[in-house]
C-alpha cells in the first residue's frame, strides 16, 4: 500500500491544505529493532521530536514532510538514538529523490548553452519554489 508520499515505509499522518506549501505530516512506519550502538535488541521509546525534510517540489509548490521522529534508548548500553529515515540524504534534511531532482536541474541548465527566451523565462520563474530554505549548497 502506497500513499501520497508513494513510499509505504512512511505512514502519512495529516496533509493540511496550505495555499504556498505542500506539506505532509508523517511518521516512519516500521520502528528500528535493534540498537544501531551495540545491536542489542531491547529498546524502549524516548520522546519524539519533529524535524522538517524538504521534498521533491509538487505543482510549483515547494514540499515537506513534517516528520515526527522517535528517539528511542537501548537498555543494554543506554544510549540513544532516532529512528532512521527512509529516503532520506544522509546529511542534509532533504529526500534523496530532492538530491536527485536538484542534480538533474542544475545539470540540464548547464547543458543548454543558448536557451529560448521563453523558456530562459519559465526557468527564472521557477527558480524561486524550486529553492527550499534548508539547502545550503546553490
Ligand atoms: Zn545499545
Amino acid at each position: 500500500m502506497t500513499n501520497i508520499l508513494n513510499w509505504p515505509d512512511y505512514k502519512v499522518i495529516q496533509v493540511p491544505e496550505l495555499e504556498h506549501d505542500h506539506q505532509v505530516h508523517a511518521e516512519v512506519s516500521k520502528p528500528p529493532t535493534h540498537c544501531p550502538h551495540c545491536n542489542h535488541s531491547e529498546i524502549v521509546g524516548f520522546g519524539r521530536r519533529d524535524e522538517v525534510v524538504m521534498d521533491t517540489p509538487a505543482h510549483g509548490k515547494r514540499a515537506g514532510i513534517m516528520l515526527n521522529r522517535r528517539r528511542y534508548r537501548c537498555q543494554s548500553c543506554r544510549r540513544t538514538f532516532l529512528e532512521p529515515v527512509p529516503h532520506k540524504d544522509d546529511k542534509r534534511q532533504m529526500t534523496n529523490r530532492l538530491i536527485q531532482y536538484i542534480e538533474r536541474e542544475s545539470l540540464r541548465r548547464v547543458d543548454r548553452k543558448e536557451p529560448p527566451r521563453l523558456e530562459r523565462q519559465v526557468i527564472k520563474r521557477n527558480q524561486r519554489p524550486r529553492r527550499c530554505p534548508i539547502q545550503q549548497q546553490t
